[in-house]
């Protein structure tokens, strides 16, 4: 596994990589987890190298606590991906990433405004650019992006249409622990109780059919709701736990029969 800090040197090994040969690029923010994983195994078997990106992007935040207190285990991420065999780890400095200064930057007029968008303003501003430097860089086959962040992933997938980028956008489903909670770098910074209610909240948004119940559910086990929507047949929500910020969703067609019932049971009990 080689590890590249500078830009160039990278530049440099892309061009010597053989033009038959593809490239899959996994971009994260590091704090390694279950669903990172998942998206780089997926691109080691579609592609003959994988390039993951480890670069906690300064320009995505708009609150700059959140920022300094985001994980950073890039030790740990390391022997996990050397683990895994990644072929390359591009890990630039905020600085090298943005030598503009952040004077160019990508921005949308329609999705990005809402859910997410609405709560961060900036946030997608951030991540669209950060993801097309990454896109100008890596000049991969395919890149692949995780389903948990559905908006951030559609905003890309049209950005890359509008900018005529050929690198394949691939979105890769929701990998979740043993209680249904989505993995996230951000779940390392919540207490025994917090957790106990993160696993609440993955429950909850996804139980239950009507969204009313929803939140007098995620009210009763005292978790803020920051918004809880439904669009394009897909319920979001986003949450504070710990004064951690956690984001699902789920495809509406993702409740079963259980749940059918109960909610059939709920409608026909008076009051
Ligand atoms: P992040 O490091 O949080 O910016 O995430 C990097 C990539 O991993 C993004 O494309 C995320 O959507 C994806 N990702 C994060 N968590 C999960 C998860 N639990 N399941 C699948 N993909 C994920």
């Amino acid at each position: 596994m080689k590890i590249i800090k500078h830009i160039g040197t990278w530049q440099k090994t892309r061009i010597a990589l053989s033009t038959n040969k593809t490239l899959g690029v996994v971009m994260t923010m590091g704090a390694l987890h279950q669903g990172h994983l998942h998206l780089i195994q997926q691109s080691q078997q579609d592609n003959d190298y994988t390039l993951t990106t480890l670069f906690v992007n300064p320009t995505q935040f708009n609150n700059q606590d959140d920022l300094q207190t985001y994980p950073n285990t890039f030790a740990e991420d390391i022997i996990l991906l050397k683990k895994i065999d990644v072929d390359f780890v591009l890990a630039p400095s905020a600085k090298a990433m943005y030598p503009d200064d952040y004077a160019y930057q990508i921005s949308e007029k329609s999705l990005s405004k809402i859910l997410c968008g609405r709560s961060r303003p900036g946030h997608f501003t951030g991540v669209l650019t950060v993801v097309m430097k990454f896109l100008q860089l890596a000049r991969a086959n395919r890149a692949y992006f995780g389903e948990k962040d559905y908006q951030q992933f559609k905003l890309i997938e049209h950005m890359a249409d509008a900018f005529f980028i050929s690198t394949e956008i691939i979105c890769c489903p929701t990998v979740r622990d043993h209680k249904g909670l989505a993995y996230s770098s951000r779940n390392l910074r919540l207490d025994a109780q917090g957790r106990q209610q993160a696993y609440q909240f993955a429950r909850i948004i996804r139980q239950y059919r009507s969204m009313h119940r929803v939140e007098e559910k995620l009210n009763s086990h005292h978790i803020k709701i920051d918004y809880l929507q439904e669009h394009f047949g897909r319920r979001f929500a986003a949450v504070i736990i710990n004064n951690v910020r956690l984001i699902d969703n789920i495809t509406l067609d993702s409740f079963n029969e259980a749940n059918v019932m109960e909610n059939t049971l709920n409608q026909s009990v008076p009051g």
